[in-house]
């Protein structure tokens, strides 16, 4: 098992095996490709797929073992396999239940198609560097339709792959090997736990993908949907956090709301979720203003010298509008006015009072 993950707090960033990744909480995958696919149909479940071959890059294949390297999801919260080979061009790899479909029925109700299109790319990954050769992976049976697994088949041409996938080591990144704060990985399962959420490790360059590739296929729509499917979960999931806000406003001072947001953003975005550093600038009855640096969202366009006109870290506009609405009591209006995709020095988010 080589799955080597580090957190630098300094950072607020993760790694895992060099590779910057962020820790996300998995309903919010579920809610982000259920709206992709209202919107285009089957076209969403290519594009998790390609996302999910591209994020099997930061798992390593050692001496071409596909048992091992598909051991190792379960170290990214991608949950736990078994592996079944049935000849040599054939491999079955089931489930119990993926980060895609656990809780999927109870919440959104059985659907007719398999729904886990990102482990089908992450096992098609694995398999073609594996085997140097061209692999095809599709789910043919998913927990989110009522079967008792999730299956997913890998067939194995004898053809070289021509997929060109860069194999060279990623440099070392600095940083303590230590447990997520709050964070336990349930073995069972292989999802990481957090208040009783499943969470996943994805590569920061996932949300390269889906927002580069989505645009081609929904357009701008992409960046609302992305937005939209981290701030749902402040409003439908958190119910706990709501407490604790509705205390924050009811019986504190705006000083200590603040003191108390900046604690937060310290522990999660930087320890846990890998997504930065987040400083509060300003906060007042309004507005609030926020900055992060160093936005695991626009590492992957820094990486690949892709400079953006338009701000790219939809995920954290979201989140931000849902602290707002739950801050101000009311809908409020939220920009990124400033991204270090833009080729700002930080990330700028402005919540206001709409
Ligand atoms: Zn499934
Ligand atoms: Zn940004």
């Amino acid at each position: 098992m080589s799955v080597d993950i580090l957190v630098n707090p300094e950072k607020g960033a993760i790694y895992v095996n060099g590779f910057r990744v962020l820790l996300r909480h998995a309903y919010i995958f579920q809610s982000m490709k259920r709206e992709m696919e209202r919107l285009v149909g089957a076209s969403a479940g290519f594009l998790f797929h390609k996302a999910g071959k591209d994020a099997s890059l930061i798992v390593p294949v050692e001496n071409g073992s596909l048992e091992s390297s598909v051991e190792s999801l379960t170290w990214l919260g991608l949950g736990k396999y078994t592996l079944k080979k049935e000849n040599k061009n054939r491999i079955i790899v089931e489930a119990r239940e993926t980060p895609f479909s656990t809780g999927f029925v109870k919440k959104f109700g059985k659907r007719k198609t398999p729904f886990c299109h990102y482990i089908a790319g992450v096992l098609e990954g694995l398999a073609e560097r594996s085997t140097r050769r061209k692999s095809r992976c599709v789910e043919i049976s998913c927990v989110t339709r009522g079967d008792d697994k999730c299956r997913f088949s890998i067939e194995i041409e004898d053809s070289p792959s021509n997929w060109d996938f860069d194999e060279k080591p990623h440099p070392k990144q600095s940083g303590n090997l230590v447990p997520y704060g709050g964070v336990k990985l349930d073995t069972n399962k292989g999802f990481y736990m957090l208040k009783g959420w499943p969470e996943l490790i994805v590569p920061s360059s996932f949300y390269f993908t889906i927002r580069e590739e989505g645009k081609k296929i929904m357009g701008d729509s992409i960046t609302g949907i992305i937005s939209l499917s981290a701030s749902e979960w402040y409003k439908k999931v958190s119910k706990l956090l709501q407490l604790y806000i509705f205390i924050l406003k009811e019986f504190t001072t705006f000083s200590t709301k603040r003191k108390m947001w900046q604690k937060f953003l310290d522990q999660y975005y930087s320890r846990i979720w890998g997504f930065g550093i987040a400083k509060i600038i300003t906060m007042d009855k309004n507005e609030i203003i926020v900055r992060l640096f160093n936005s695991g969202f626009a590492e992957t366009y820094i990486e690949k010298g892709v400079k953006t006109s338009k701000p790219v870290c939809d995920a954290v506009r979201g989140y931000m509008m849902g602290w707002g609405n739950l801050f101000f009591g009311e809908e409020c209006s939220t920009e990124e006015t400033k991204c270090i995709a833009m080729g700002d020095e930080f990330c700028e988010f402005v919540i206001r009072k709409s």
